[in-house]
């Protein structure tokens, strides 16, 4: 199943630059930018250029290998970033808090303590 047939989602207008982003990694398939509402010193969301997986679930089963462009080019931000230690969050369904149906990761990083992070 795919949101095809959807509106664009809020990321899908980041990549087509019809509003801002700080966009901090970029290549013909996944792009990452600053989180707008970050939750941690470091929190990048980096998400597929294509809208067509709605949670990692989706991708997973869909195009693994773009799965894994999205997890490498989490951990090229990370290395940059946060010394390459890192959280890397898929929230998954309204109930786990996802908020935007287009598949994206959370890369968190930075004085992160203990504790969990959504
Ligand atoms: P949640 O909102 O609970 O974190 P998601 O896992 O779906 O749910 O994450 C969507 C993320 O996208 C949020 O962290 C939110 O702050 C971020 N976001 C929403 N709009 C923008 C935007 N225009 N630019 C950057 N980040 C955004």
């Amino acid at each position: 199943m795919t949101s095809s047939g959807a509106e664009p989602s809020i990321f899908s207008r980041i990549v087509a630059r019809e509003i801002p982003a700080t966009i901090v990694a970029e290549n013909d398939q996944i792009i990452a930018f600053e989180d707008i509402n970050p939750q941690a010193p470091v929190h990048i969301v980096v998400t597929t250029k294509t809208g067509e997986y709605r949670d990692v679930v989706e991708l997973a089963a869909g195009d693994p290998l773009l799965l894994a462009e999205l997890v490498r080019v989490a951990h090229e931000i990370a290395a940059e970033r946060t010394g390459g230690e890192f959280r890397l969050v898929f929230n998954t369904g309204a109930a786990a808090g996802q908020t935007v149906f287009h598949v994206h990761a959370h890369v968190l990083g930075g004085g992160l303590g203990e504790g969990t992070l959504g």
